[in-house]
């Protein structure tokens, strides 16, 4: 594609130097030679395009080649990004993308968005004039449509004016489409000479006279311009919604205006909206209100803060659900739930043909362990699924490590022999793969010739112990090894130069040459409580292992044999199995007799609707914030991986549910995340408790030790923050933490006792439980 600039800097160069300045780039469709949007669909606004999720969209002739690439930027403006990597990756795929610069507090900017189509240049010059005549110097750009986008400094709480017809202020939730990207009409936008950002050119803070008060009148935008072409943000749509439940749509005229004021976003949910509210009316006739819809024009001098305006004359009090709760009834057009609902499950339960697969499990157990057969119907679900389904957009596989730990005696094994019984009776043992691994290139040549498989482990906290210990060199490989299979799923592997070294030579330089496309490995690890919880120091997760583990801990302790009752596999089950695995068109999937590991599979794609996606940013947040906390215990990590997990997880279940055209829908995000957070929280706890040299339990051992010193009568929190410093210098949170864990433990107690003063005020002090210690 020739690049318009003409100066050989491709788009890719353009967005890293956007984000390499504080701007997040937003992935636009582009415009072909003929001026059609890349996103190959009619930009008509009348065609009715629909989503994965059933709910449908229009999309308009102007908004060709600016709105946000479907796959890269799922949430428009959003979905933005600064992360250099992925940037390189979204151009990497699809070089012709024209680039969006997401506006307000993302990248510090506010854009006056000035459109001569709709008179925005006489409105702008006009109310330039009439402030005085002078503009600041700032970075200003042409649009290729024969606007302008003027930028100023973002300042929060600011609130901007649009001063009219043709002039729109962009902020928060915002994007402008910037140089090189090129306009459907064939122009192209450019920084102007001397107001160029790339040549080091800032934005001015906005001046006085667009400022508006805050008590100013309707006419306001709010927040610092939220209005955006082609784009509501998930709380825009709620916002809008709650205020249009306050709005009647009979009147023909309240119906025509919120219209018009919707239509003007030009955003794909703008019809969505339009046409749920317009069913509330008993005149609603769907034709005539696509009819209408498309009659709309570019040119009305509405926008959708009318819409809040109205809704506050006739009594909205502005209030709205937040995002992270989707207000179901924005989903329109949604077909009634022909999913089993996975939201109301327990975690020993799952949803669709993997829930039967615990129902066998458990029946066939002389030791029933429900946590245990749970996790090993996941781990038949990741093997099953592994290589060949893909959960969009995100583009994450479903490849799981599962470890069970429990004393021996307590039937842990069990769910191995459940999978391998499945998966013969399915005929498909070639998805069994050894029981471990020595090293490094034992992953990668089991890899070659199972690029599908399930792997056994029966002491894998014997495994983790030895890959930290000294000479272990072969373990600590082998487990970098899966710890890069793990994260490779998309991917490729390659064998490592050394660890050929035990082959022979010509056996070595065929193996150098050969690579393993998406490798597939789930593992289903089992150990006792005494070596895993041995095995745990910080360079076990450091090193990523424990982080990508989902480890599943029993409280049922030994068990004596049950009775065993000789259960079929359920031909559900291995109908399920033939159905996700066996298509016509495979290539590459077969796990079997050393063929497909170098060719990419073939994948089926499971896509996420909106409320999942949703699902997912709120769990992303939970996760960031849960990871602030353990920062200080230096443990973050154990969370690091938690939202790929939930994303595999939720895949699965999607598989689970249906084979043939798998959907993740908010209920599975949901349940995987009730199950990831549940097993993390766990994880976490457990090793506070177990693990050794890490600062949390030098804390506790520290703050042990000066609760001792106080003998029987103990310390009370302000004596304990007096006698020791580091107890002193810890927040809060964190006192409570090595408090907890240290009751948890059985170390210390919590005693009222009368106090001392004889005031009849108690004295409240922790004790150690054994005061050994005492000095
Ligand atoms: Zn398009």
């Amino acid at each position: 594609m020739i690049d318009a600039s003409g100066d050989g800097r491709s788009r890719a160069d353009y967005a890293l130097a956007y984000a390499a300045r504080g701007w997040a780039v937003v992935p636009l469709y582009w415009v072909d030679e003929r001026g059609e949007c890349g996103c190959g669909l009619a930009h008509d606004g009348q065609t009715a395009h629909r989503r994965a999720d059933g709910t449908e969209f229009v999309l308009s002739p102007n908004s060709r080649g600016k709105h946000p690439h479907s796959l890269f930027a799922p949430h428009g403006a959003l979905s933005a990004s600064k992360d250099a990597a992925t940037l390189r990756r979204w151009f990497a795929t699809e070089p012709r993308l024209n680039i969006g610069v997401a506006t307000g507090e993302i990248s510090g900017i506010v854009v006056v968005d000035i459109d001569p189509r709709d008179g925005g240049d006489t409105t702008w010059a006009d109310f330039v004039d009439r402030n005085g005549g002078q503009m600041p110097d700032t970075i200003i750009a042409g649009t290729g449509g024969g606007g302008q986008h003027v930028v100023f400094q973002y300042v929060a709480d600011q609130v901007i004016r649009s001063p009219g017809k043709g002039v729109q202020v962009k902020g928060n939730g915002g994007y402008i489409v910037a140089e090189p990207s090129r306009h459907h009409s064939g122009g192209t936008y450019v920084w102007l000479a001397d107001a160029d950002p790339l040549e080091g050119a800032t934005p001015a803070p906005a001046p006085e006279w667009l400022v508006t008060p805050k008590s100013a009148d309707t006419l306001v935008l709010r927040g610092a311009g939220v209005r955006a072409a082609g784009y509501l943000s998930p709380q825009r749509v709620v916002d809008l919604q709650a205020a249009m439940q306050h709005l009647d749509p009979d009147p023909y005229e309240t119906w025509f205006q919120v219209g018009m004021a919707l239509h003007s976003t030009d955003a794909p949910e703008a019809f969505e909206l339009w046409d749920a509210w317009s069913q509330r009316s008993l005149k609603y006739n769907v034709n005539a209100t696509r009819r209408k819809w498309a009659s709309f024009g570019q040119r009305e001098g509405l926008h959708v803060e009318s819409i809040f305006a109205w809704a506050a004359q006739a009594g909205w009090t502005g209030e709205s659900p937040r995002v992270a709760v989707p207000a179901e009834s924005v989903r329109v057009a949604r077909p009634v739930a022909d999913v089993q609902s996975a939201g109301d499950m327990g975690l020993h339960e799952l949803p669709g043909a993997l829930g039967e697969v615990i129902r066998y499990t458990l029946a066939t157990a002389a030791k029933p362990q429900p946590d245990f057969a749970v996790a090993s119907a996941l781990a038949l679900g990741s093997v099953i699924a592994g290589r060949r389904y893909v959960a969009q957009p995100f583009g994450n596989f479903t490849s799981l490590y599962f470890v069970l730990v429990g004393k021996s005696g307590c039937g842990k094994e069990h769910g191995r022999t459940a999978i391998e019984t499945i998966l013969a009776e399915a005929e498909w043992p070639e998805l069994l793969g050894q029981s471990g691994y020595a090293s490094d290139s034992a992953v990668f040549s089991s890899l070659l010739l199972q690029p599908t498989h399930i792997a056994f482990i029966d002491e894998l906290g014997a495994l983790l112990g030895n890959a930290q210990s000294e000479g272990m060199h072969y373990a600590r490989a082998a487990m970098t090894a899966l710890v890069e299979s793990w994260g490779n799923c998309h991917g490729i592997m390659r064998p490592k130069a050394y660890s050929t070294a035990n082959l022979a030579p010509q056996i070595a330089e065929a193996m150098l040459k050969r690579v393993v496309y998406n490798p597939a490995i789930t593992l289903l690890g089992m150990t006792t409580p005494a070596t895993f919880y041995g095995s745990l120091t910080g360079s076990a997760i450091e090193g990523g292992f424990l982080p990508r583990l989902l480890c599943v801990q029993t409280d049922i302790g030994r068990q004596p044999m049950g009775e065993k009752f000789a259960t079929p596999v359920p031909p559900s089950v291995v109908d399920w199995i033939n159905a996700s695995r066996n298509h016509a068109s495979d290539r590459g999937n077969l796990a079997a007799r050393g063929h497909g590991a170098g060719e990419r599979p073939t994948t089926t794609n499971v896509p996420m609707d909106l409320a999942s996606m949703r699902a997912i940013r709120a769990y992303e947040a939970d996760v960031l914030q849960s990871m602030d906390a353990l920062d200080d215990e230096g443990i973050a990590e154990l969370e690091g991986r938690s939202v790929e997990k939930v994303l595999r997880l939720a895949c699965i279940l999607a598989v689970s549910v249906d084979p043939a055209t798998p959907r993740i829908t908010a209920d599975l995000v949901d349940h995987a995340v009730r199950y990831v957070r549940h097993w993390t929280g766990r994880t976490v706890q457990a090793v506070r408790e177990h693990m050794h040299g890490s600062r949390f339990a030098q804390w506790q051992a520290d703050v042990l030790r000066s609760i001792a010193k106080g003998g029987e009568k103990g310390r009370t929190e302000r004596e304990l923050a007096r006698a020791n410093a580091l107890y002193n210098g810890l927040d809060l949170r964190q006192r409570r933490t090595v408090l907890d864990a240290l009751v948890a433990k059985g170390d210390i107690a919590f005693v009222e006792s009368a106090g001392l003063s004889g005031r009849g005020r108690k004295r409240q002090a922790w004790v150690a439980v054994e005061a050994g210690d005492e000095e």
